[in-house]
């Protein structure tokens, strides 16, 4: 039975429209194969190049166009020398998450074979673990204002905001996903020796939660060691959720410590499916390197892959290809420095689309 998906393709600036191709390469070869019939949407705007015609970064019915897709496959927003980030950034990415309450932001921190870690003495294996942060509410809230400014009594106040809907729903999905691990390990992130109302709930939350899932093993950690603890002992992880503040800056360390930025993918997920959930890698448009074909493209595949993965629920062809595309990222990562394709952030000279053939011929 051949399944079909449309999917919203937004390559967007810099990096993100040449690394995107690769990723369609990829997800053409293994579709072909398993009879998955992918309908791609290609649109240009959510970039800085419709924002320096249009003077907005998307047109009005925005939300219609992707309403009628099942995923949204995102390359990077950003131009900053023309485009300041909070008129680029606000006016896309953003929009999607909040119009599309897009709460889970989830992140594989995992090293693979043949990628040097910058933390000593790390093998493949060691590091393979998964980040869940609440994407809606918590500490990033515009609550809040700055009052007497210019004299001695200013002062500023910015409220954090948790909802039991909002922060129940993200730690059920994070020991869901613990459960269908291998090793069910569950770390809490919290901060209830020093944030002294909001963390001590949510630890409550967390445990009446965690009754209901009886094989999954949790433990509860304040962010000051858990971080730590992601450089001196990354082996412990398995699953890891936090709120906004404190998941944002775990899901830029955990992907820190397996090499390359390069490589890191992410979802923006919306678990009940009303609304088409993004996919994305974790890096910008690198204007640095934009324009020169030298982008690694593997956190894009990868995040192809974990799209495959959600809209299939975890079963059926779409996960046969996410598994396969996978393990042809692991068998090209496993050739090493000097023997196989592979772009310069991780010591190599190949060239974006050298290495996304590379991948999509294993897959052939
Ligand atoms: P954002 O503001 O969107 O988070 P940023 O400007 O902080 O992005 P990136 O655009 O991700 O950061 O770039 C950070 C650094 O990593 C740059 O030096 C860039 O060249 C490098 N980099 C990012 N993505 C890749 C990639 N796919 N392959 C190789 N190098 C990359
Ligand atoms: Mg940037």
């Amino acid at each position: 039975m051949s399944q079909r998906h449309t999917i919203a393709v937004i390559p967007g600036d810099g990096i993100g429209k040449e690394v995107m191709p690769e990723a369609l390469r990829v997800l053409d070869t293994v579709a072909r194969r398993h009879g998955i019939e992918l309908a791609y949407r290609e649109i240009e705007w959510a970039s800085c190049d419709y924002y320096a015609r249009h003077g907005k970064m998307m047109p009005d019915d925005w939300k219609d166009q992707l309403l009628q897709t099942d995923a949204i496959l995102f390359g990077a927003v950003g131009w900053p020398d023309s485009v300041p980030d909070h008129i680029s950034l606000w006016g896309s990415l953003l929009k999607f998450r909040r119009e599309f309450d897009q709460y889970v932001n989830l992140r594989p921190a995992r090293l693979f074979e043949g990628v040097p870690s910058p933390l000593a003495n790390r093998q493949a294996g060691d590091i393979d673990f998964w980040i869940v942060r609440e994407n809606t509410e918590g500490e990033y809230s515009s609550i809040g204002g700055v009052m007497f400014e210019g004299t001695d009594r200013e002062f500023v106040l910015q409220e954090s905001v948790f909802t039991r809907r909002g922060s129940e729903r993200v730690l059920r999905f994070a020991f869901d996903l613990a459960q269908r691990r291998a090793r069910r390990t569950l770390t809490v992130a919290t901060k209830s020796n020093g944030i002294a109302i909001s963390m001590p709930w949510w630890d409550k939350l967390a445990a009446e939660i965690g009754s209901e899932y009886p094989d999954v093993t949790w433990d509860k950690q304040h962010i000051d060691i858990l971080s730590a603890r992601f450089v001196l002992s990354p082996d412990r992880f398995d699953v890891v959720v936090a709120t906004n503040l404190f998941g944002d800056i775990l899901s830029d360390l955990g992907p820190a410590c397996t090499g390359t930025i390069g490589l890191a993918p992410s979802a923006n997920l919306d678990p009940e499916r009303r609304f088409p959930s993004l996919f994305e890698p974790v890096h910008g448009s690198a204007p640095d390197i934009a324009g020169k074909g030298i982008a690694n493209p593997i956190a894009m595949i990868w995040s192809a892959a974990m799209m495959l993965e959600f809209l299939g629920r975890g079963t059926g062809p779409e996960q046969a290809a996410h598994d396969e595309i996978i393990a042809a990222i692991e068998a090209t990562l496993r050739e090493g420095p000097g023997t196989g394709p592979r772009t310069r952030d991780l010591g190599g000279t190949s060239s974006t689309a050298e290495v996304g053939a590379a991948i999509a011929a294993r897959l052939a």
